[in-house]
């Protein structure tokens, strides 16, 4: 029985190089975070060999005796951290928990209302060429050209307008909060169903640091890997009345065997996220951000036609608009990971250039706040960024990179961890 390192050599090399370079630069994509070991562990143990298909107490394979306990403390848990009525944790990732709800609430050819992917939808609320542009029959609403926030007005006028039968609220890029009120509103309004996908912003719900959907939502989906900070993966919550349909829509609608493993370890990122910790590290991680675009917003880098979409952030990240700037999002991001920071482009609304270059960067801090950064650290991220992109092209990048490296220093990832 060889050890990784034996019996495959070069994929134990990838390990060890990705270590290095979690390690050693700063992450900064904001969908991204650092599992606690416990997660590793669970993600890495005998569970995978098991095959589980069906629910706890309801399989259709022998020996689930073990993976029944696992998944019933997930779900448990899950209901507890969000008061929620039903639970599924089988869903393999945030797409596939997507694809089990619209499968759940809707049939192919009905009418979906989401915001636009360009001004930070996500895929799975209607993109074109993905299931959910596909199946379904797609409208969408965008944000405000002046303001850059969703205005309530034009979405119910957008609903009143197509008539949805779900209405989408949620989004991979946008820095402030929704108001699920006023949609739920809207939804009753024109008789359509409400599924909030709070992927991104979970682990600040789960907090209290952000108004939770779920008193106002049919649905709410989720991943586990985001502000959550726990293994690649989702997970859906839902009133009681539709419990039935999410779990044949995940299996065995979506999925076959769910992935025990992962089952597991979303139990411990639940667990870990009904702690005072786990609050504190929220807290970091909104400060953080807020740090960030306040720095950003100052006048040696508004100068350069650097500016903060919206202004501001009440969330995990920070959208930076690069219209009127020196550098592009992919040279932004290019400078950025130069001097050590990872980050990722990303389109502005109403963005000029085309969407493998962009106008813009999408900037979190849910990663450095999971590895201990607290106001003063990331006053010195904000402060390095702010410099990246001032100087563009003529940045000190080698003294930036120094800078990064005290910081990573200071924060030891994984201390001690061989994989
Ligand atoms: N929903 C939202 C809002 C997301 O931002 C993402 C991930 O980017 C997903 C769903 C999909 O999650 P996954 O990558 O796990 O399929």
């Amino acid at each position: 029985d060889q050890s990784l390192a034996e019996l495959d050599p070069e994929i134990a090399a990838v390990l060890d190089g990705e270590l290095a370079r979690q390690r050693d630069t700063l992450e900064m994509i904001a969908s991204e975070n650092f599992v606690p070991r416990a997660v590793l562990q669970a993600q890495g143990s005998v569970l995978t060999n098991k095959y589980a298909e069906g629910y706890p107490g309801r399989r259709y394979y022998g020996g689930c005796d073990q993976v029944d306990i696992a998944e019933n403390l997930a779900i448990a848990r899950a209901k507890a951290l969000f008061g929620a009525e039903h639970a599924n944790v089988q869903p393999h990732s945030g797409a596939t928990a997507n694809a089990a709800v619209l499968h759940a609430l809707i049939n192919a050819g009905d009418k979906i209302l989401g915001l636009e992917l360009a001004h930070g939808g996500h895929l799975t609320h209607g993109m074109r060429i993905n299931f959910s542009g596909r199946l379904y029959d797609v409208a969408a609403y965008g944000v405000d050209p002046q303001t850059y926030r969703v205005d309530m007005d034009k979405v119910r006028e957008a609903a009143l307008e197509h008539r949805p039968d779900v209405i989408i609220g949620g989004w991979s890029a946008y820095p402030r909060h929704l108001d699920f009120a006023a949609f739920r509103e809207i939804a009753d309004e024109v008789g359509a169903k409400l599924w909030v996908d709070m992927a991104h912003f979970a682990g600040l719900v789960a907090a209290g640091l952000h108004p939770s959907p779920v008193p106002y939502a049919d649905v709410v989906s989720s991943t586990v890997h985001k502000t959550i900070g726990g293994p690649r993966s989702g997970f859906i919550l839902s009133k009681e009345e539709f419990a039935k349909k999410i779990d044949s829509a995940v299996f065995p609608g979506q999925q076959g065997g769910p992935l025990m493993h992962v089952v597991a370890a979303k139990a411990v990122s639940f667990k870990v996220a009904a702690s005072e910790g786990f609050k504190d590290r929220q807290e970091r991680t909104l400060r953080g951000a807020q740090i960030i675009a306040e720095r950003l917003a100052s006048t040696d880098v508004a100068d350069k036609g650097v500016s903060v979409l919206t202004g501001g952030t009440d969330v995990h990240l920070v959208l930076v608009d690069l219209r009127h700037s020196a550098l592009d999002g992919q040279q932004a991001e290019d400078l950025l990971h130069d001097v050590g920071i990872t980050v990722n482009r990303n389109a502005v609304p109403f963005d000029p250039r085309p969407p493998r270059v962009t106008s813009g960067l999408r900037i979190g801090t849910p990663a450095l706040a999971t590895r201990g950064f607290g106001d003063a650290e990331f006053a010195e991220v904000a402060d390095i960024i702010a410099t990246a992109l001032r100087d563009g092209a003529s940045s000190d990048v080698e003294g930036l990179k120094k800078r990064v490296d005290a910081l990573t220093a200071q924060f030891p990832l994984y201390p001690g961890l061989q994989q």
